[in-house]
């Protein structure tokens, strides 16, 4: 089904508010805030003053109660309070696995379920935050490809998955911002200086969760604009790696307007294998994608495009893959360095992994040619958190109707 404005084949539902008939805040731009104030009844200039302040608590501090903006006038709380809601996702369920990744199932305000996964490090934190329930890809080697694509998440929704792990966290700076006293409604605020990036315990964000990110493209841009913003979540654009499977025409504007690292899942080196195991290639093939890599603004030593590379036994792992893998990157003149991620088994799933001394001797290959093939250790792997892992239908499909969404999903590809 095409979709004006949509490039691609692409179904979109609408999100029904949470907090009944009040406006969720979250995932509005900081002048759309202003905007709803104005709609409520304050004057232009009193509702951006407000804006800012709400904006700060929320993000900076991440509060969910008018009642604690305490820079915010006490008669006035309440009427905020009575029109408006800082909403979370509900946690469904949380699990954590032996190796400390944790991984929650939520709920958005229709009901719809997503995951989003942690997963710590000694020396980072990352957050893997879904861009849609399901997806309307089937790459054959995902769980999430088995399910149909429900709908596109809202920005705030997006960018809530943030909020709620830093929750979980318990990672909110805590203490007074810096010119903020009890009930100054003081317009000339410093901005908190309390707190800095060091010492975080996300620091890291991976657009990898369910879910084609460049299908949905506004709502992923205005997260993480909201992510990104100094006088809030404030994570560096260094930080966040979007992953496409290969969505060409949307790749230059993922470069130009939100600015992170780009991720491709490239998978494989050949047309034949490509189209069977990334069926998007069929639309976009190899050569067009990596031209788009190497057009990718800001693309250059500085900031390398990462190329996702599954390892699948006997299907995309033998030494000419990686061969063939080094001329591409060096033919596209390309600088890239490719991440191995040993094949996540699933239910149902066709493929094996490839074996551990295939894998090293793959990642050797492509050292050799001076190109970094780090191997990823698996995570999560126990609670089904892993990459490819991630499906939040609680029915197991027979594999007949696997089948049948995948010739589904084909046919909308066209
Ligand atoms: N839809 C986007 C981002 C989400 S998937 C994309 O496809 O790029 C994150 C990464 O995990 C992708 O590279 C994806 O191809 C890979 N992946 C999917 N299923 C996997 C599995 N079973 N085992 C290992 N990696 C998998
Ligand atoms: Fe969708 Fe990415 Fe899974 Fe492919 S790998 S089915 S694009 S989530």
């Amino acid at each position: 089904m095409q979709i004006p404005g949509h490039i691609d084949p692409v179904t979109t539902g609408t999100v029904p508010l949470r907090g009944g008939n009040r406006i969720d805040l979250v995932g509005l731009s900081r002048d759309a805030i202003g905007g709803v104030l104005v709609e409520a009844g304050l004057d232009a200039k009193a509702a951006k003053l407000r804006a800012k302040q709400i904006w700060h608590w929320m993000y900076h501090r991440g509060v969910t109660d008018f009642e604690a903006m305490t820079d915010i006038a006490k008669a006035m709380r309440p009427w905020l309070t009575d029109r408006f809601i800082i909403g979370r996702p509900t946690v469904r369920e949380a699990q954590v696995s032996s190796d400390g990744t944790r991984k929650w199932l939520l709920a958005a305000a229709d009901g719809q379920e997503y995951e989003m996964v942690f997963i710590p490090d000694a020396d980072r934190g990352t957050l893997c935050v879904s861009s849609q329930v399901g997806c309307t890809l089937n790459c054959r080697f995902c769980h999430t490809g088995t399910m149909r694509l429900v709908r596109n998440l809202g920005a705030g929704e997006i960018v809530g998955q943030v909020m709620l792990a830093r929750d979980e966290l318990g990672e909110w700076p805590k203490g007074t911002m810096a010119g903020f006293g009890p009930d100054s409604d003081d317009e000339d605020y410093e901005e908190g200086g309390h707190y800095t990036a060091d010492g975080r315990i996300l620091t890291n964000i991976v657009m990898m969760g369910m879910g084609e990110p460049l299908y949905n493209f506004d709502e992923v841009k205005g997260a993480l604009k909201i992510v990104m913003d100094g006088d809030g979540l404030a994570l560096s654009r260094r930080r966040i790696t979007l992953s496409t499977s290969g969505v060409v025409p949307m790749m230059a504007r993922a470069g130009e307007e939100i600015g992170v690292n780009l991720a491709v899942s490239l998978h494989a080196v050949s047309k034949e294998i490509r189209d069977e195991i990334v069926p998007l290639n069929r639309k976009y093939g190899i050569d067009e994608l990596l031209k788009a890599c190497a057009d990718y603004p800001g693309a250059g030593n500085s900031r390398r495009i990462t190329f996702e590379y599954v390892m699948l036994k006997d299907k995309n792992d033998s030494d000419d893959d990686a061969r063939e893998l080094v001329r591409l990157i060096r033919e596209y003149g390309l600088h890239a360095k490719v991440n191995l991620i040993p094949f996540n088994p699933w239910p149902g799933a066709i493929y094996e992994c490839s074996s551990p001394e295939r894998v090293k001797a793959f990642s050797n290959l492509i050292f050799k040619a001076g190109i970094s093939a780090p191997i990823r250790t698996p995570r999560g792997r126990d609670i089904m958190a892993a990459c490819g892992q991630l499906k939040s239908a609680a029915t197991k499909p027979t594999r007949a109707e696997l089948d049948r969404i995948a010739e589904e999903k084909q046919a909308a590809l066209g």
